[in-house]
């Protein structure tokens, strides 16, 4: 997939008003609503900061939890609009409503320079059905079309794809960067290339082993995902996690990458115990003979130092899930070794997946890395290679 996309810094947005998709699904305290991690508000400050400064007059607009089409108070923008207002150091306008009366009003007298957000676009049901009258209306508001919500581009809604239809449609700076990286991985990465895949099950990311097995050098695997493979190699996992309806693709997996002369490396001891927990006792055994009472929940030393030294020779790398259960630190060495490793080499790398990232943010690491990807399904889907309704629907450049 190669996108060739406009950015806002190809057109002209002095003196209109955009409508401008963001990610502000931000996580909030479960009791108190307050917002925990500001991260994706800060992430798509310089786009807002753009457009602002070129003459724009912005109408931001994002969904936050899921209210399944319905009014919830608990979930409504109010709070972003007032971190917002505090980072950007001016006064966002927070309209009661999405494309009602209250958000007309103030997009109508909104002025160049000035920022208002709309109520939470998933109030309404016709959203995430990508409702043509809806989209419409949102459009309807604005002069230019603007996304910078990566994290949704894999869904076609109203306002990540159907807005396109009725406006002028570019990518803001964050998912221009997103596009430029993962695109890169895709297209023309540096060679040698290698892809550590991990995480808790194979299913999620059938597609993106298949896809990147054609494009990479290495394969690195660790994680639960490993033992499906281990198992339909005819190793004994004990009760680690395995997917056995999976094992037939782990099998067509391994052979494709025999034929395609790309190296798979399974690992070949792990930490295992009798439970998950985080004061158990563990010890690290042979990955393909696991005592049938133990679960491996991390890779072991050997494996992590193999996966170390084939990182330590590449020039990109793209890390997708953690190589244990990293969530307790006895089960974290392997993710750390394998972060250290990455951060450590001066080869491109990328992270892709929530839990990923947010191992690296925990490690404190995430300034050594080429860029963490702030979309963790997208990235996914992006790294399938599959084409995203979200970023096709934007004008190509001439
Ligand atoms: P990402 O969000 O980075 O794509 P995933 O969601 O696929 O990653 O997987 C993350 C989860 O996988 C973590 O919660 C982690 O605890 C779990 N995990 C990793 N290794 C194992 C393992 N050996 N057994 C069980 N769960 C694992
Ligand atoms: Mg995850």
């Amino acid at each position: 997939m190669h996108y060739n996309k406009k950015t806002v810094e190809d057109i002209d947005v002095s003196g209109k008003k955009v409508l401008l998709r963001c990610d502000f699904n931000v996580p909030r305290d479960k009791y108190t609503g307050r917002i925990t991690d500001p991260g994706r508000v800060i992430a798509a400050l310089p786009t807002i900061r753009y457009l602002l400064d070129h003459g724009a007059a912005v109408i931001a607009c994002s969904h936050l939890g899921r209210p399944k089409g319905v009014w919830k108070p608990e979930l409504s923008m109010a709070p972003v609009g007032e971190l917002l207002t505090k980072e950007l150091g001016i006064p966002v306008k927070i309209a009661r409503d999405v494309v009602g009366p209250s958000a007309r009003m103030l997009a109508d007298t909104l002025i160049p320079g000035e920022i208002m957000l709309l109520e939470n676009l998933r109030f309404h049901p016709e959203e995430e059905a990508n409702d043509p009258l809806f989209a419409r209306e949102l459009a309807s508001m604005a002069d230019i079309f603007v996304t910078d919500a990566f994290g949704c581009v894999h869904r076609a809604h109203a306002s990540t794809a159907g807005v396109a239809e009725y406006l002028p449609s570019v990518s803001g700076m964050l998912l221009n960067t997103e596009i430029r990286y993962l695109g890169d991985i895709l297209d023309k990465p540096q060679k040698p290339l290698t892809a550590i895949l991990g995480g808790s099950k194979v299913s999620d990311k059938l597609g993106v082993i298949s896809n990147l097995l054609e494009k990479a050098d290495a394969l690195l695997i660790g994680g639960g995902m490993a033992f499906t493979f281990i198992k339909a190699q005819g190793g004994r996992i004990g009760r680690s996690i395995c997917e056995s309806d999976q094992m037939d693709y782990a099998r067509e997996m391994l052979a494709k990458a025999e034929r395609l002369g790309v190296k798979i490396y399974l690992p070949t001891d792990t930490v295992a115990a009798t439970e998950l927990a985080p004061n158990v006792d563990s010890s690290v055994v042979p990955s393909d003979d696991i005592y049938e009472d133990l679960m491996g929940l991390d890779i072991g030393p050997e494996t992590s130092k193999a996966f170390c030294d084939v990182i330590a020779a590449s020039r990109t790398v793209v890390w997708n899930g953690p190589m244990g259960v990293f969530e307790y630190p006895a089960f974290a060495k392997g993710t750390l070794a394998v972060a250290k490793a990455i951060a450590d080499t001066d080869c491109v790398s990328i992270v892709g997946g929530g839990d990923s990232a947010s191992a690296v943010r925990e490690f404190g690491l995430e300034d050594r890395f080429t860029h963490i990807s702030t979309g963790g399904g997208a990235s996914l889907e992006f790294l399938e290679g599959k084409d995203l309704p979200g970023i096709a629907c934007l004008d190509d450049k001439e």
